[in-house]
């Protein structure tokens, strides 16, 4: 019995071709050149607002696979110009889809030792000179969209409506999406019936896809906090107000915002990223500046964690009696701040069932949320207007998540400087899910 069921399998598999297997051959035609282009992109990573290089050689791409494309989209409250792209296909009447890659990368010094890894140095918004490095992926999502952009070009007779495919710049500081919106893109470029983006993710295997529908990622809010004291010399603290102290004991506080005061069961995140103050050991500075960043699920939860680093701050600077001419300052960020992204659930339910036929369902996971930010929600306009769905990239393999579940050690996570995806059976995986995607949203009647 056991060794005829086993017999019977392949012929079954045979019997019933999935819809996707047309798609891999034609995947794997794209991913030599890719693989070149990815590397590139990876050695040569951009920071936010600086993606020129990125956007223009992603552009040439995605004209030279047959597509209209527009550079230099974008506007940012600045003023400063960005450097969107978008690639437009016109393909007779029906829907209108957007897809979405980011552009940029992030100041993290890569230590991955691969041969073609970043040595790009730059200077990060404070001025500091940091490595850059895409650790975050986004080098997958730029190659994956190019290959899913040439294969439904070629693919032109199996859909019908109209395709953009848009480079986001600014996605680590979610002020792109906004650039864009401000700039008039869904009036100068059709308006999407559907957006969809994704995004590459470590626990799961390279290879397969993960998707939900609902609340996928956390709402973040940037604050930064200027703890101001009164700094003198380091053997005479009675004669200072010492910030440094006062900003050990504000970290400390806020450990409890989430631990004592919000619901347990909102899901929420108060992390201090970057403490900054000071200049030698026997000097007591004036100021210390502390950034942190803020996750929650809920205009609640973001409002009552605002409101209580605020109140901690000053709570703290009372306790060692700073003058009031020298209170904390605390600043929200407007720019650096975006809602909870939202799946809608059809939307969802579709591309799910796409991506069952295209990769096969033990290839397709169940997402969780997380507490990570995303401005690709933007697009959907508030009160989700268009329905938008991100769905997630396997990217490492079954061994290191193997590896990680049995000794507890961590994998490496996102924005890591050791982060590397298995870039080929991912990229494969992006590019056959997201032409299924689209290809069942813009089926022929
Ligand atoms: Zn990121
Ligand atoms: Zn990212």
């Amino acid at each position: 019995m056991r060794i005829s069921g086993l017999l019977l399998l392949p012929a079954l598999a045979l019997a019933s071709p999935s819809p996707g297997d047309d798609l891999r051959p034609l995947a794997d035609r794209e991913l030599p050149s890719l693989i070149a282009i990815y590397q590139d992109l990876h050695a040569h990573p951009e920071l936010s607002h600086h993606e020129e290089r990125t956007s223009a050689l992603l552009a040439g791409e995605l004209r030279k696979a047959g597509y209209t494309v527009t550079e230099h989209l974008g506007k940012y409250t600045d003023g400063a110009a960005a450097f969107g792209i978008a690639a437009v296909l016109k393909n007779g009447a029906g829907p209108v889809v957007l897809v979405r890659t980011e552009l940029d990368a992030l100041p993290v010094e890569e230590k991955t030792g691969l041969p073609f890894a970043s040595r790009v140095r730059s200077h990060n918004a404070a001025g500091q000179e940091v490595g850059v490095m895409h650790a975050c992926g986004h080098d997958l999502h730029m190659t994956s969209l190019l290959g899913t952009a040439r294969t439904l070009a070629r693919l032109k007779e199996r859909w019908s409506g109209t395709l953009v495919f848009i480079g986001q710049p600014s996605e680590e500081t979610v002020d792109g999406a906004r650039a864009m919106l401000n700039d008039g893109f869904y009036s100068h470029f059709p308006k999407p019936d559907f957006a969809i983006a994704l995004h590459d993710e470590p626990t799961i295997e390279a290879g397969k896809v993960g998707v939900l529908g609902g609340a996928i990622y956390a709402g973040s809010t940037a604050v930064e906090v200027t703890m101001r004291g009164l700094g003198g010399h380091g053997a005479h603290p009675e004669l200072t107000k010492d910030p440094v102290v006062m900003a050990a004991e504000f970290i400390m506080e806020l450990q409890t915002i989430v631990s004592r005061q919000t619901l347990p069961l909102d899901p929420a995140v108060v992390t201090v990223g970057s403490i900054h103050g000071g200049t030698k050991g026997n000097i007591i500075p004036d100021d210390v500046v502390l950034q942190l960043t803020t996750r929650a699920f809920s205009e609640d939860v973001r409002e009552h964690i605002l409101s209580s680093i605020k109140r901690m701050a000053q709570g703290v600077a009372l306790a060692a009696g700073v003058p009031d001419d020298r209170a904390p300052i605390v600043k929200v960020s407007e720019t650096e701040a975006v809602p909870p992204t939202y799946n809608d659930p059809k939307l969802a339910a579709r591309l799910r069932g796409a991506f069952e036929a295209s990769l096969g369902a033990v290839n397709v996971a169940e997402s969780k949320p997380m507490m990570v930010s995303e401005d690709f929600g933007l697009f959907g306009l508030s009160g989700h207007q268009i329905p938008t769905v991100i769905f997630q990239l396997g990217a490492l393999s079954a061994q290191q998540i193997e590896e990680s579940r049995r000794t507890g050690n961590p994998l490496p996570s996102l924005h890591s400087s050791v982060f590397y995806p298995q870039v080929e059976p991912a990229m494969r995986a992006g590019i056959i899910a997201t032409t299924s995607a689209v290809l069942e949203l813009l089926k022929r009647p």
